[in-house]
C-alpha cells in the first residue's frame, strides 16, 4: 500500500510517500514558507533534490504541489494519484479523549479542533493539512496519529499536577507528554531487538533531539514521561529550559519588565543548551567541538544536559521498580557518544557497563552495553514517518 505521510507545521509541511509492503520511501520532501511565498523541496528515491518556488497561500496549494510532484511524468514516482491508498497525518494534541491513532471522521476533526487550545501552534496547522488532503483526494482514508496518544496510559499519580483541581477538571491542565509516536515506535523496536518479553518488560526511551523527552514504558505501556502540558517540561533541550522553579517566571518578569508571554518565548526559544553555552549553539556538534577547544560554557551545557537525562532515568527506574533496557534515540541519542557516555557514567549503580568501542557508532541500531551489563543499553533509531505509515495501514486494514 502507498501511504502519504504528512506532518504539517504552521508554515511548513513535511511529507514522505512510503510503500508499506517494502517500508521503503518512494519520495520525500517539504513545503516551506506556506502563507508567505512558497517553496517545495522534492526528492524521489535515488534521485536529485528539486526545488520549486511557487505561491502557497494555504496548505491546500502546498499539498496540491506535492501531489503534482508525485505524478510528474519526469521525476514523479506514481502514474496517478489513485495509487495513493491512504494518508497518515501527524497530529500534535489529542487531549484526554484520544488514546490511540484514529481514522479521521467528523468526531476526530472535532477533537483536534477542541485541542487547538492545548496545541495552539500545531493543531490548527494539522487540521489545515487534513482538510486539504480530504479536499484534494476525496474518498481516500485519512488517519491521525497523535503525539500525545501513547502517553494516555499514564496513571493519574504521574499526570496530575499538584495544583487546584479546578484547573484539571475545567481546563484540562495535566501532563500529556509528546513525541509519543517515537516513544511507541522505539519501545516496540527495542523490545523486539533485545528479545524482551513484551508483557514483562521495563524500558526507558530517551528521545534526545532538538526537542527532548524521556519515557518509562512498562509491559509496552507508557507509565510516565517528561514533557507536560506543553513540550516545555522535563529535560534541558536545544533552546527549551525544561524543568525549573515556576517562580523564576515572576522573578525575571519583574526584573526585566516582561509579560508572561515574552518569558515563555524566552524559555522555549532562548534557553536550554543554547543559553547554557553562552548563546553559542543549540547543536551538539558545535557544542562538542567548542568543548574540545576548551570552551567551559559548552562543557557545562553538555554536562547539565546529560545530568538531567541521568536524573530522569533514575526516577523512572524507581517508577517501574526496575529496568531491563535503555534506548537512546533522536539526533543526539543516536549520534552524540559523549552524551551517552556521560549519562551512563551516572548509572553504574544499576550494574550498567558500556562498551566504549560500540559507543563510537553513530546513527545505527546497536547494543552499547557489554555482555555482563545488568541492564541492556541500545541505540534504536527512531522513524516517526514509518511509525505513522504502519499505524495508518493497520487502521485502514482493520
Ligand atoms: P528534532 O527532530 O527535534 O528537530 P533531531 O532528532 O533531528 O531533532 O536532532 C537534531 C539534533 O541532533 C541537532 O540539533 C544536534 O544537536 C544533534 N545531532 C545531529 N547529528 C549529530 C551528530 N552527528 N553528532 C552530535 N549531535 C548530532
Amino acid at each position: 500500500m502507498n501511504v502519504l505521510v504528512v506532518n504539517c507545521g504552521s508554515s511548513s509541511l513535511k511529507f514522505q510517500l512510503i510503500n508499506s509492503d517494502t517500508e521503503e520511501v518512494a519520495a520525500k520532501g517539504l513545503c516551506e514558507r506556506i502563507g508567505i511565498d512558497g517553496r517545495l523541496v522534492y526528492q524521489p528515491a535515488g534521485g536529485e533534490k528539486e526545488v520549486t518556488e511557487a505561491p502557497m497561500p494555504t496548505h491546500t496549494e502546498a499539498i496540491q504541489m506535492v501531489l503534482d510532484a508525485l505524478v510528474n511524468p519526469q521525476t514523479g514516482v506514481l502514474k496517478s494519484l489513485d495509487e495513493v491508498e491512504a494518508i497518515g497525518h501527524r497530529v500534535l494534541h489529542g487531549g484526554s479523549k484520544i488514546t490511540e491513532s484514529r481514522v479521521i471522521d467528523d468526531e476526530v476533526v472535532e477533537v483536534i479542533d477542541e485541542c487547538c487550545d492545548l496545541g495552539p501552534l500545531h493543531n490548527p496547522a494539522n487540521l489545515m493539512g487534513i482538510r486539504a488532503c480530504m479536499k484534494l483526494m476525496p474518498g481516500k482514508p485519512n488517519v491521525a496519529v497523535f503525539d500525545t496518544a501513547f502517553h494516555q496510559t499514564m496513571p493519574p499519580k504521574a499526570y496530575r499536577y499538584a495544583i487546584p483541581t479546578k484547573y484539571y477538571t475545567e481546563y484540562a491542565v495535566r501532563k500529556y507528554g509528546f513525541h509519543g509516536t517515537s516513544h511507541s515506535f522505539v519501545s516496540k523496536e527495542t523490545i523486539k531487538y533485545l528479545g524482551l518479553d513484551p508483557d514483562n518488560s521495563k524500558v526507558i526511551v530517551a528521545h534526545l533531539g532538538n526537542g527532548a523527552s524521556i519515557s518509562a514504558v512498562q509491559n509496552g505501556k507508557c507509565v510516565d514521561t517528561s514533557m507536560g502540558l506543553t513540550p516545555l517540561e522535563g529535560l534541558i533541550m536545544g533552546t527549551r529550559s525544561g524543568d525549573l522553579d515556576p517562580a523564576v517566571l515572576e522573578f525575571v518578569c519583574k526584573k526585566e519588565g516582561f509579560d508572561v508571554k515574552e518569558m515563555l518565548r524566552i524559555l522555549n526559544k532562548e534557553s536550554g543548551v543554547f543559553a547554557l553555552s553562552g548563546n553559542l549553539s543549540s547543536d551538539f556538534r558545535d557544542l562538542e567541538d567548542a568543548m574540545n577547544d576548551g570552551n567551559e560554557d559548552a562543557a557545562l551545557a553538555i554536562d547539565a544536559f546529560s545530568y538531567r537525562v541521568a536524573k530522569y532515568i533514575g526516577s523512572y527506574v524507581a517508577a517501574m521498580n526496575g529496568i531491563d533496557a535503555i534506548a537512546f534515540t533522536g539526533g543526539i541519542g543516536e549520534n552524540a557518544g559523549i552524551v551517552r557516555k556521560k549519562v551512563l557514567s551516572y548509572l553504574g549503580y544499576l550494574g550498567i557497563a558500556m562498551d566504549e568501542e560500540k559507543n563510537k557508532i553513530r546513527g545505527e541500531r546497536c547494543i552499547l552495553s557489554t555482555e555482563d551489563s545488568k541492564v541492556k543499553v541500545a541505540i534504536v533509531p527512531t522513524n516517526e514517518e514509518l511509525a505513522i505509515c504502519r499505524e495508518t495501514v493497520e487502521l485502514v486494514n482493520r
